[in-house]
């Protein structure tokens, strides 16, 4: 039986300057008193993972400090962290407002999987405070919204939905994920709570899946955490320990993709058959004054635009550029491109879909840290093929 017993850790006099993995599942105890301690909250301790791990924790306090909240807790997907919330605060016969352009999973979570638990749904448009107050009722417990839409990159009327939900008496949650708090830090601005999918850009590397939910009221954080424990919504470790690498150099990433984004707008924006051009950052988006006011000088890196024609056109933009991943996701170190139509808005019929100006020649870029040239130059020869 020798080959099952687990060696010693090596001592070494000298600290690792890497913050190490901690895959254990399960953490011994030195006697049932001092277990009892631990449970009780009278000693600090782990005691199994999937109620809680150091990995996690380490993270979470990284995530913790930039969006300036305490005690957040870290999933195992943004999913997880959107479940935890609307599952962890809200109960049968309450009633839930959204965005009328969240992520589409969450719009599925909102208005499938919740009213089969007999959690009411409404949505409504987010930038526009108004639609949002006429979808309150008695019995609403919360407003779910995201700064900034996907994939038109409308801004939400956020300093208006704040006082609203004040107001209201119901918690405003945003999902902060495309904005992230180098632009915007929701609690410190009157949000009740902030989720992330730290998939994106705070991972950045595409090779974790992960989530962060913080709530200002500590008794609301309970409940949250508990139902993620409960539910099993942990993380793991080893993607934890993942995106805590990629958030030490998540500022930079931010900052060079953002400036790529910024350059590269104006310059698709130049291109012969370009239909339009959906940047934050340009005096000629639709909600540019919002969006200077809500992000200050941190448009963000997702760029959307449209070209001419039909699905035809879009192959061919979408072939013309294979240096670039299309791909649907954000937040990539390397520049990725999305196509609405055929995924994250696929569900919709084609009418759906023009309503909110999705068109087949509407792509999403996730813009990231490469030359900005190279990324200039491969968008006007994609786009030109796209015309010939
Ligand atoms: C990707 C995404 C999610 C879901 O995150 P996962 O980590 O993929 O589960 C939620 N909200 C927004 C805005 C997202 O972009």
């Amino acid at each position: 039986m020798t080959h099952s017993k687990r060696p010693d850790w090596p001592h070494s006099v000298s600290q690792a300057l890497v913050t190490p993995i901690q895959p254990s599942v399960v953490y011994r105890a030195g006697s049932p008193d001092d277990l009892d301690a631990q449970y009780d909250g009278q000693t600090q301790g782990f005691t199994y993972a999937r109620e809680g791990h150091p990995n996690a924790v380490a993270l979470a306090q990284m995530i913790d400090r930039l969006e300036e909240a305490q005690g957040g807790i870290v999933t195992g997907s943004g999913m997880a962290a959107v479940s935890a919330v609307l599952m962890g605060c809200l109960s049968r016969g309450d009633h839930v407002i959204g965005g009328d352009q969240l992520y589409g999973r969450s719009l599925r979570l909102l208005q499938q999987d919740l009213p089969r638990l007999g959690i009411d749904t409404s949505l409504a448009d987010s930038t526009d405070v108004e639609a949002i107050r006429a979808a309150l009722r008695p019995e609403t417990r919360m407003i779910l919204i995201e700064i900034v839409s996907n994939p038109t990159l409308r801004l939400a009327d956020f300093q208006g939905l704040v006082t609203l939900a004040r107001e209201a008496g119901v918690l405003l949650v945003v999902d902060n994920t495309f904005t992230t708090p180098l632009a915007v830090k929701p609690l410190t601005m009157g949000a009740d709570i902030v989720i992330h999918s730290v998939t994106k850009l705070m991972a950045g590397h595409s090779d974790a899946t992960l989530g962060y939910v913080a709530a200002k009221d500590p008794a609301i954080a309970t409940q949250i955490n508990d139902l993620a424990v409960t539910m099993g919504l942990t993380a793991s470790p080893f993607d934890c320990w993942l995106a805590e690498r990629g958030l030490l150099s998540f500022n930079l990433r931010f900052e060079r993709a953002q400036a790529n984004a910024r350059a590269l707008a104006d310059s698709l924006a130049e291109l012969p058959g370009m239909k339009r051009v959906i940047y934050p950052g340009r005096p000629d988006h639709p909600d540019h004054n919002r969006a200077a006011q809500l992000l200050g000088e941190n448009p963000g890196n997702l760029v959307s635009f449209e070209i001419e024609g039909g699905r035809d056109q879009a192959n061919a933009l979408v072939r013309a550029c294979p240096q670039i991943a299309f791909a649907p996701t954000l937040g990539d170190v390397a520049t990725t491109l999305s196509h609405a139509a055929s995924s994250s808005h696929r569900a919709l019929s084609p009418q759906a879909r023009a309503d909110i100006g999705i068109t087949e020649g509407f792509f999403r870029i996730s813009v990231g840290i490469e030359p900005v040239e190279q990324l200039q130059q491969g968008f006007a020869d994609a786009v030109a093929a796209a015309r010939a």
